[in-house]
């Protein structure tokens, strides 16, 4: 897929006079077009939602947006759940889906209503001991050894989440018997995942699930949740996944299954993340440096404590040198941060233009698990978030680290 950027050199020349790079800056336009497009797909669902998975992104004014967009979250943490209540989210438009979870965590959630997603048969007794049983409640399923997972979240069988299939079953007896009166279904099996069969597949594999389950456990499921997972297209030859083709593939498997065992209507949510923000986001940062040794290196202002996808993954991408997009990648450097560790590197053995010190390197598709993995390791500072706004104006929607927010939690007395 052809990348392109929605701003221009000039402007974001005008921009770094007043926000200094390294920054991430995210496009509310093509955020909202994409949401949209991904609600288009799924119109035939009766209550169709997507409840955005905070860590991808945990900007409230990037929720705000989603929220305005129907979306819900999908919270895992007291700090996650406390950001979907502060911009407003309210009861079922928060999804609990926690794992190893304190009791003040469930506590909270169920102050808030959440639809809580119990990641273990156990949690049933302690759930009930920390605040009591919702009436609404949802499981969390692995399917273990039957499926093979992708290549990014590996095999389900080793991945720590869900209930097996038995205590799945066994999950909801026990909640019927303890007074549950409506009920969910959860699993999420892939990550990053560009191949629509793998959604599909899943899909099925619920709809079989919820069969199986009214017929043994005799209780009706009010929805299915696939998770999060949809891949995006970080390299040039991928494409977006057809969530056209997904969903009428999963439209049929719901009618030959849902419809005809008259479990319907059956809700179908996702809580997907990055394929919502991640390709609207650019980290913007500037050459600070070239040296040449071995190889040709090219240091930037940004580090992986801004984007660690490619420090901790190897993942790819793509990005573009202001100004050259339509100079000759006749040159091949490392372009690296300055963080003391030798995989602080954006790019290697990358194909760009010659580059100058100076120059300014758009990294893209930052818009998910980008700023969100940030941390402070050898004293690095979280950068700006900047917003592009739908009326074309630009806003700071999250202000860069200071040395004083390093030394906050520090205490020098007594020393
Ligand atoms: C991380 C996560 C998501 C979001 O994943 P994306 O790849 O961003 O879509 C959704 N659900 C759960 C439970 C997760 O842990």
């Amino acid at each position: 897929m052809k990348k392109s950027l929605p701003f221009t050199k000039k402007q974001i020349e005008e921009i770094i006079k007043i926000y200094p790079t390294p920054f991430h800056i995210y496009d509310e336009k093509a955020i909202r077009e994409n949401a949209r497009k991904f609600y288009q797909a799924f119109s035939w669902i009766d209550g169709f939602k997507n409840y955005f998975a905070v860590k991808a992104n945990p900007n409230p004014h990037i929720l705000k947006i989603l929220k305005k967009e129907s979306m819900g979250t999908d919270c895992s943490s007291l700090p996650e759940l406390i950001l979907a209540e502060k911009v407003g989210l309210k009861g079922e438009e928060i999804m609990f889906t926690s794992n190893e979870t304190p009791a003040k965590e469930y506590q909270y959630a169920k102050k808030l209503g959440a639809i809580i997603n119990l990641d273990d048969i156990s949690h049933i007794e302690f759930l009930e001991s920390a605040t009591g049983l919702p009436k609404l409640i949802c499981c969390r399923y692995n399917p273990g050894p039957t499926r093979e997972g992708n290549r990014f979240i590996g095999n389900p069988a080793e991945a720590k989440y869900g209930m097996t299939k038995e205590q799945l079953f066994k999950a909801y007896k026990i909640l019927k018997e303890k007074g549950a009166k409506r009920f969910g279904l959860h699993t999420m099996v892939v990550s990053n995942e560009l191949n629509p069969e793998q959604i599909i597949e899943t899909a099925k594999m619920l709809f079989e699930l919820v069969i199986e389950i009214s017929q043994e456990v005799e209780i009706k499921l009010e929805f299915v949740n696939l998770g999060g997972g949809i891949g995006i297209p970080y390299k040039l030859e991928q494409e977006p996944m057809n969530l056209s083709y997904v969903s009428q593939k999963i439209k049929k498997l719901y009618e030959e299954m849902i419809v005809k065992n008259a479990l319907d209507p059956l809700g179908i949510v996702f809580e997907c993340g990055r394929m919502v923000t991640g390709p609207y986001g650019y980290l913007v940062t500037t050459v600070l440096h070239q040296k040449h040794i071995y190889k040709d290196y090219v240091g930037v202002d940004a580090c992986m404590a801004n984007l660690m996808r490619p420090a901790l993954y190897g993942a790819y991408h793509y990005q573009t040198v202001l100004g050259k997009e339509n100079y000759p990648q006749n040159h091949i450097y490392d372009v690296v941060g300055s963080l003391c560790e030798n995989n602080d590197k954006f790019a290697i053995d990358r194909k760009l233009p010659k580059i100058e010190i100076g120059d300014i390197i758009v990294i893209h598709d930052t818009g998910a698990h980008g700023y969100a993995m940030g941390f402070n390791y050898n004293g690095k500072l979280r950068s700006a978030e900047l917003l592009l706004k739908a009326d074309g104006s630009l806003g700071q929607i999250r202000r860069a680290e200071t040395v004083d927010d390093y030394f906050a939690t520090l205490d020098f007395s007594g020393l």
